[in-house]
């Protein structure tokens, strides 16, 4: 037996949970996903990502069958089923089967897909050495485009900067957006420390509003640093005093190297070490119970 996965109200043994070739999902990127971590048999930011899920089916006008305490319901449920203590789930709203033409008004009911697993982006040391990252030439969409506020089911832009900055023998790719101001890296949110002050870019610079980004934010706040969004440019980077970035998958993780520049003296800084360890303590104290 694999894992059990929950596509539209039945939990499926993985080599069994299929959907339709005509599914828009497939077809078009027709869809909404969510990536949310599971600690200590507790899920995180649970609330937050169901804010944003429902917000992209708003903007996307997709409808999310069934009521939100029921999908919370079938979150936990495939946690439990599978026996999760710390991982990662994945949900996905797709625009459902529809016929080879684009349209999404065709479309029959939209499907869920739910899948609870284990992940791991970067070894440990990354953690403790840092990352190297270099500028990718792929730019972020356009809000006026595909909006990357929204977690769309199109994610070729981001494929295309993380096969670029794989290519050069980067861990991480940094992105800008089509004016060349900083956006975020390819799934995660940056921050930058200067003079003691924490900078990310604001979301309009193409950056998703992360919901690691938001707790570092509070967590920053609550321990008296001074936080921004301020527009940023690659020398901004280039010159900080730290730098690193957030996202539920790689948590808070220092970024060292940006386009062979070592970042400060090239280690992890304090206050990215200090904001890792509240961020760690934070994990272990919230979230919703299993
Ligand atoms: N930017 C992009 C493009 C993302 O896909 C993600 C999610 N991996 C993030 C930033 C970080 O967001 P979050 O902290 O909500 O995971």
């Amino acid at each position: 037996m694999g894992l059990s996965v929950f596509i539209d109200g039945e939990y499926l043994d993985e080599k069994d949970a299929k959907i339709s070739v005509f599914d828009h999902g497939l077809l078009y990127g027709d869809g909404i996903f969510e990536g949310i971590r599971v600690y200590g048999k507790r899920v995180f930011m649970l609330e937050k990502h169901l804010d944003r899920l429902y917000n992209g089916a708003k903007v996307l006008r997709l409808d999310i069958p069934g009521s939100r305490e029921e999908l919370k319901e079938n979150i936990l449920e495939t946690v439990r089923i599978n026996d999760i203590e710390d991982g990662y789930i994945r949900l996905i709203v797709t625009r459902g089967v529809g016929d080879l033409g684009l349209s999404p008004t065709k479309c029959g009911r939209s499907s869920i897909i739910i899948i609870a697993a284990t992940i791991k982006i970067y070894p440990d040391e990354v953690y403790e050495k840092g990352l190297k990252v270099v500028t990718v030439s792929t730019r972020r969409n356009l809000p006026h485009s595909l909006d990357p506020q929204i977690k769309s089911l199109n994610y070729l832009n981001h494929i295309m900067a993380h096969w670029e900055a794989h290519h050069y023998g980067a861990d991480e790719g940094l992105v800008l957006n089509n004016l060349g101001f900083v956006a975020e890296c390819i799934v995660d949110n940056i921050f930058i420390v200067e003079n003691g002050r924490l900078l990310t870019p604001p979301t309009a610079m193409g950056a998703l509003k992360g919901i690691t980004r938001d707790v570092v934010i509070d967590i920053a706040e609550r321990e008296g640093m001074e936080v921004s969004e301020k527009i940023l440019t690659l020398v901004d980077c280039y010159i900080a005093d730290e730098c690193f970035l957030t996202g539920t998958a790689a948590e808070v993780a220092p970024i060292t190297h940006i386009d062979e520049r070592p970042v400060g003296d090239g280690s992890p800084g304090p206050v990215t070490k200090k904001l890792m360890q509240v961020f760690k303590e934070l994990t272990k104290t919230t979230g919703v119970p299993v």
